[in-house]
């Protein structure tokens, strides 16, 4: 079974208390979505990473504080959930090569990274038979990946102890919603045994 996993905006502006959209509890994730990224380059796994790339009067800033403006180091990705090479993807229709690459950064200016216009393509092209869900925020950015790519007829799975919700009821809600259309739920112990 090919795999991919799919690392969703685990971004400093969101994991730290510092950051600009601190997640409470966000940081708790960090060493298990390291692990993943880390497992995933010892078994040539490829690894989606989608990230917060917004320009500074970016629709979203009406609902949310600014965060993750491209160029700060809020939106940067730390250090141990990086991997080498890597290829970073913009959000504008291109021919980007992924053929070296073993970690590709899918930038996103709205909550759903299928709105940037060469995910598809590229999923197209990794052919993936599962995928493997972690990251923030679970009932937003998790939420729209997840469903997304159950969208695309594959095994989708998500990793509860490495994701982080908002407000527990709706990460917990999010969870039945992806359930009840054919997602599996399963853990970090499980993913890496
Ligand atoms: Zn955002």
């Amino acid at each position: 079974m090919r795999t991919v996993f799919f690392d969703v905006d685990t971004q400093i502006d969101f994991l730290f208390p510092a950051g600009a959209l601190y997640v409470p509890g966000a940081e708790r994730i960090l060493a298990a979505v390291a692990g993943l990224n880390q497992y995933a380059a010892r078994h040539s796994i490829p690894v989606v990473s989608t990230v917060d790339a917004h320009a500074e009067d970016d629709a979203e800033f009406r609902d949310w504080p600014a965060h993750c403006v491209a160029g700060t180091a809020g939106q940067r990705k730390p250090q141990e959930t990086l991997i080498e090479p890597r290829v970073v993807i913009p959000n504008a229709p291109g021919d980007y090569s992924i053929d070296q690459a073993r970690q590709i950064v899918i930038e996103k200016q709205a909550l759903d990274c299928f709105t940037n216009p060469n995910l598809r393509g590229l999923l197209e092209r990794l052919a993936a038979d599962r995928y493997v869900v972690y990251g923030l925020v679970t009932e937003f950015c998790v939420r729209c990946a997840a469903l997304g790519l159950l969208g695309t007829g594959r095994r989708v799975e998500l990793v509860t102890d490495a994701v982080q919700g908002l407000r527990q009821e709706e990460a917990q809600r999010t969870c039945e919603e992806f359930t009840a259309a054919g997602g599996l739920l399963t853990r970090l112990a499980q993913v890496c045994a």
